[in-house]
């Protein structure tokens, strides 16, 4: 839709031609300044290293005052045209020429599509240019801000990673080199063949339908001893029952035993649509094709493993789907173990659960057990009973044979492309030292995840080598910048009764920060007694991985009995990644050491640029603690519902909203609609991060002046904010991983993180200007927070 223009700014009323001169001449500016500036640097300092910046400059020397001084200096260089840079009248002074923030200028004007009219499509106009110019590489799914990032960190640990270090070394930092040394060796893998895994399928009894009928000839097989034995060998035990250990939901400073529905090779979503849906005929291929290249008959392998599909898709259509696992008091259902075993008599529940506890851990049958969703007991029983134990043996095997698939020769791991090619699009292997960093630093976790990686020991020496200790002090401050803004709102809202105001409040305040890295990483002796009882064999690559499974299961499971310590330090040690979260059960957020850098964060640059990007994060995390997920946790990290009827009637109007804005949104590209509900906790922290954050940069301004504006980007410091909030999510994504994000994921595509949130912040019209009904200004508006 085209919009009515009433205002057109300067450039807004520039033909094309004038438009590319001006950009051109702009950009021959910067370069001009970056090699005065080369040769400057170059003068002043004998010595140019490629060391970091030190890690403590002159305290006097905020990066505030740095900034200006830089600029004091610089901004008298002329261009090369003899006006200014910034083009405007008078406007010189007003622009930094730093280093840095040419170099942040230049990140910026190369992804945006300045022509593009902002009160349109914002997302086109901040990250035009990167979704023209950007190409996928043949091994990524996607590429985007973060992944840029990501790029050069996983460059960082692999010099940590590949570094040579003596036995005098301690143990805990020569581990992730043999391990890297196992999975690097491609040689080893391929003479070894099948070995690794047929050895431990074997002493499982064998996969049936390569056994064809000498498998079970005793008649002895049962799935819970087979899960037993997984469990010791070092693979999920969740295939039929997912079993974990968490922290028990109402009382959060004891843990307690979790059982929940199985956890599928495939997502649900696909599953339950049988072979209607081509990605389950794709995943149904993968098995055959696996099955044969262990062995199978393939005519065998075929009728044996669409009887094991069947079985998986049976289990996922008794499992609940996403959008029912909102509501975590639905979750909480607290049995005793004697109350189990008259419901589910299909499990000797006792015996179960303590072959799967670490030695020297028991449980009698007054144990407590919460069991999330009860009625998939129900059916599970039933399904058991009517499903023979050859079908769900074969079921078993093949999960694991499929999970091993990546430690194999490649051979396997072709027929592995073809299906991740399939399922997200992928056209490429990516370099085997990609990979090998990867499996060492535990990144195939998203979550918090990795206690059974080496991400603690990496990470470890990553923060000792590459982060900046000012940025801790910097983000802290804006931390607490943001939150006092979230106390404001809270404050100024009008659909929230006294009683609630003061809980949230509490909750607000009380909520723990975690950033960087905690300092007991530093400790070697801490390192030493974690990484104890692990050892990495660099010939045994399947082997050690598996090992270390046990190792993190162990630790993981041991912590049962002991009281939850919601700071403890290894819970936030995983400081290579870049990413943010937010815990309800702990009631903190957290801001690792990676993300402290690049697009987000810069201590040498505008600030506006920071509270676009990290800042923003910021207040993303903080917002989770009052989405539709966060909210049913108390400041305590408690499940209890602390909202009076009203107040939470009205929050649930205004979620209504943001359910069906987003909903309503269909990506081009995949003809499919986001999915409202399952989305609707992330969205209601972008919208509540980025208005927070805007308002904390405003009041910054209040308090310390305006800044200085970048050189070739004519906008105010608040259109600056939004840009760099805008492209926090420029991304590129293969159609077939959009499939899988709009199907299965808690995220809406990057593109409707900018336009939902941004068109439903009135300072964000406001400051382009935009007219009433255009696109990014629509006439209804949502807001929770
Ligand atoms: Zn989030």
């Amino acid at each position: 839709m085209q919009t009515v223009i009433k205002n057109p700014n300067w450039w807004r009323r520039r033909t094309t031609l004038e438009r590319c001169l001006t950009l051109f001449s702009i950009l021959l500016a910067i370069a001009t300044i970056v090699l005065a500036l080369g040769l400057g640097y170059a003068l002043l300092h004998e010595k140019v290293t490629d060391e970091p910046a030190p890690a403590s400059p002159k305290p006097s020397m905020t990066p505030a005052e740095a900034l200006h001084g830089d600029s004091t200096v610089l901004n008298k260089v002329p261009a090369a045209d003899g006006k200014s840079l910034a083009g405007g009248k008078g406007a010189a002074d007003d622009v930094c020429f730093s280093k840095e923030c040419v170099h942040t200028a230049s990140n910026v004007l190369s992804r945006m599509k300045p022509e593009v009219e902002p009160c349109d499509d914002f997302y086109e106009f901040a990250c035009g240019t990167y979704m023209e110019e950007t190409n996928i590489p043949d091994d990524k799914v996607s590429v985007n801000t973060f992944s840029v990032i990501s790029d050069k960190l996983q460059e960082q640990l692999k010099d940590i990673i590949t570094e040579e270090r003596p036995m005098t070394e301690p143990k805990h930092f020569r581990l992730p080199n043999s391990l890297y040394k196992a999975c690097m060796n491609k040689t080893l893998i391929e003479s070894l063949g099948t070995d690794p895994i047929v050895k431990i399928a074997e002493s499982l009894g064998g996969w049936p339908l390569l056994k064809g009928d000498s498998w079970n000839a005793d008649n002895t097989w049962t799935w819970q001893e087979q899960v037993k034995k997984f469990r010791r060998l070092g693979f999920s035990m969740d295939y039929i029952i997912d079993f974990s250990i968490g922290v028990d939901f109402k009382n959060s400073t004891v843990r307690i035993i979790d059982l929940d529905q199985s956890s599928l090779a495939l997502s649900r979503e696909y599953l339950v649509k049988g072979f209607n849906e081509t990605l389950v005929s794709a995943y149904y291929d993968y098995m055959v094709d696996i099955a044969v290249l262990f062995g199978a008959n393939k005519e065998q392998a075929k009728k044996e493993l669409l009887e094991s599909l069947e079985f998986e898709i049976a289990l996922a259509n008794i499992s609940w789907p996403n959008e029912k696992r909102r509501n975590s008091s639905e979750l909480y259902n607290l049995r005793s173990t004697q109350q189990l075993q008259q419901s589910y008599p299909y499990v000797q529940w006792v015996d179960y659960i303590n072959a799967l506890l670490p030695e020297g851990l028991q449980i009698t049958e007054d144990e407590p057990i919460n069991l999330s969703v009860p009625s998939f007991f129900d059916d599970l029983g039933k399904l058991l009973a009517k499903t023979p134990s050859r079908v769900i043996a074969n079921y078993m095997m093949w999960r694991i044979h499929a999970f091993s698939v990546g430690f194999l020769t490649d051979e396997f791991r072709k027929r592995q492309l073809q299906y991740a090619t399939a399922l997200s699009g992928r056209q490429e292997q990516e370099a085997r030292w990609k990979e090998c960093v990867d499996i060492v630093t535990g990144s195939e976790y998203d979550e918090l995840e990795y206690e059974d990686s080496l991400a603690i020991s990496v990470g470890s020496l990553y923060v000792r080598k590459h982060f900046n200790q000012d940025s801790k002090a910097i983000a802290l401050e804006m931390v607490n910048n943001i939150r006092g803004v979230f106390n404001d709102i809270l404050d100024e809202v009008n659909w929230m009764d006294g009683k609630t105001k003061t809980e949230a409040k509490e909750k607000l305040h009380r909520m723990a920060t975690h950033i960087g890295y905690p300092d007991e990483m530093l400790d070697n002796e801490k390192l030493a007694k974690y990484y104890d009882k692990l050892e990495v064999n660099p010939d045994k690559y399947f082997e050690s991985f598996l090992g270390m499974n046990v190792f993190g299961t162990d630790y993981s499971f041991n912590k049962l009995r002991l009281p939850v310590n919601k700071t403890e330090w290894v819970r936030h040690a995983r400081p290579a990644i870049v990413n943010a979260f937010y815990s309800s059960i702990e009631n903190s957020i957290q801001f690792p050491a990676g993300i402290l850098q690049g697009h987000f964060f810069s201590a040498q640059r505008p600030k506006y640029m920071n509270y676009g990007a990290i800042g923003y994060v910021i207040g993303h995390e903080i917002t989770h603690g009052f989405d539709d997920q966060g909210r049913q946790f108390d400041v305590k990290g408690n499940l209890r519902d602390w909202w009076q009827p009203d107040t939470q009637k009205a929050y649930l109007e205004k979620a209504k909203c943001i359910i069906e804005q987003y909903g309503n949104y269909t990506d081009r590209a995949t003809g499919l609609n986001l999915n409202g509900i399952n989305t609707q906790g992330e969205n209601i922290a972008d919208n509540g991060g980025v208005k927070e954050s805007y308002i904390a940069y405003r009041r910054w301004t209040e308090k310390n002046g305006s800044e200085p504006k970048l050189p070739g980007l004519e906008y105010t410091p608040e259109q600056m904010f939004w840009i760099s909030a805008g492209q926090t999510w420029c991304a590129k994504y293969r159609k077939e991983s959009l499939k899988m994000r709009i199907t299965t994921g808690v995220h809406s595509p990057s593109q409707f993180r900018v336009l939902g949130s941004l068109s439903n912040m009135k300072d964000f019209a406001k400051d382009f200007q935009c007219p009433d009904g255009s696109p990014m200004n629509p006439v209804k508006k949502c807001e929770v927070w």
